[in-house]
């Protein structure tokens, strides 16, 4: 088994998928499903998240697989997680989105080995020439010099502080952080310097610096937010393979919430057919568990990652497959993805408009998003240090 170049104009419509109806792009996928230059062998891909790894959107040349009589793929090993070093010139990102509630990230990481199969982050491996499939979850880029970055901002003359997001794009506390510590290091600069931060995350490895957390929590500097998609271990494993169990997050929500540490739960996102008839179940069970907030968002499926879900549901879910788009595609004018950033995270329509209400009255039964949002401070911030290797002018 070998890999070759092809020629985009062999198979346009897959490069650039022409605009198809939902029963012809799921044909597609079924068809994909049976393509051996275009799947992964299952065991080579066992505990991921994607089925395949199709080329990056910016890439000239399409790749497939071939048989060169040398190699069967099933022969190959499994694939590896590799870490790839990256240097930024500066960490802190800036947004003005009106549909986000921050206007600065952090993201430690590039690409997610939890490897969620509806992950939003995944088409951005692409401007690193890399595949939003299999390429997402196993070539990690990761930024060990964060934390000095940031401690450099921070100082910058004129810096005005407000809440950082931590893991905004990917999570920052995906396996790797175990032994790299960026995370850790990146709030024990937020920590010194009492600026605010939101962290978000699918891993129980938040608790590891509960240490640190408790502290901010003191002086309202710190939010955590855990993903909670479903109860259900054996979805969750399909769908989030290397993510923590559903009762890990539980647990992490509960230590958390006695450590004094303000929790909310995103039930995100809501996949319909999949995962929607969860909503309550998941709020009760967080609420139980020490979650004072919640929040939600609806599948959302920006650049490749529709014709990469199509080929998840086509692999676990083939009876819902048309089901789960045709629903989507009302909640999205008719489309799979709408970017509009006024109706991408909850749809449009009747379907999202049930959701939005069954969330709202199970938000309410339980008391959750009683109280206004608590409030970040920024007016404790206390700019680093000048640092030792700099000379005084003075
Ligand atoms: S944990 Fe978050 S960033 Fe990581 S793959 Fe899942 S959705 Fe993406």
């Amino acid at each position: 088994m070998n890999i070759r170049a092809k020629e985009p104009a062999r198979d346009a419509a897959r490069l650039k998928p022409a605009p198809r109806s939902a029963a012809e792009a799921a044909e597609a996928a079924r068809r994909r499903k049976d393509d051996p230059a275009y799947r992964v062998d299952s065991e080579r891909r066992r505990g991921r998240g994607a089925v395949a790894n199709p080329t990056g959107r910016y890439e000239p040349m399409q790749k497939e697989s071939f048989d060169d009589g040398w190699e069967v793929e099933e022969g190959l090993p499994s694939l590896q997680t590799e870490l790839i070093v990256e240097k930024p010139r500066t960490i802190i990102s800036k947004n003005d989105s009106p549909d986000l509630s921050f206007d600065k990230s952090i993201n430690p990481y590039r690409g997610c080995e939890h490897g969620c199969s509806y992950c939003f982050a995944r088409p951005t491996h692409a401007f690193q020439g890399l595949s939003s499939g299999l390429d997402f979850e196993t070539k990690i880029f990761i930024k060990p010099t964060a934390p000095e970055l940031l401690e450099k901002e921070l100082r910058a003359p004129g810096y005005q502080p407000s809440t950082i997001a931590l893991g905004s794009n990917t999570d920052p506390y995906q396996p790797v952080e175990k032994k790299l510590r960026i995370t850790r290091g990146i709030l024990e600069v937020l920590n010194r310097t009492n600026h605010p931060v939101g962290i978000v995350t699918k891993s129980a490895l938040v608790t590891r610096d509960i240490d640190i957390l408790r502290q901010m929590a003191e002086r309202q500097l710190v939010k955590v937010a855990i993903s909670i998609t479903t109860l259900d271990p054996k979805l969750a494993r399909k769908m989030e393979p290397r993510a923590a169990s559903p009762a890990k997050r539980l647990d992490t929500v509960r230590q958390l919430s006695e450590a004094g540490i303000p929790v909310t739960v995103l039930v995100a996102p809501i996949i319909p057919a999949i995962n929607d008839h969860e909503i309550e179940a998941i709020l009760k069970a967080s609420h139980q568990a020490g979650a004072t907030s919640a929040g939600y968002v609806l599948l959302r499926l920006p650049y490749d990652l529709k014709d990469l879900m199509r080929d998840w549901l086509a692999e676990h879910y083939p009876d819902k497959l048309n089901h789960v788009f045709s629903i989507l595609r009302e909640t999205r004018g008719g489309k799979d993805y709408d970017a509009d950033w006024s109706v991408r995270q909850k749809g449009v329509g009747p379907y999202a408009w049930m959701i939005g209400r069954r969330f709202e009255s199970a938000a309410a039964r339980l008391g959750l998003n009683r109280r206004r949002s608590l409030a970040m401070r920024t007016d404790l911030f206390t700019p680093p240090a000048r640092d030792k290797g700099q000379l005084s002018l003075f």
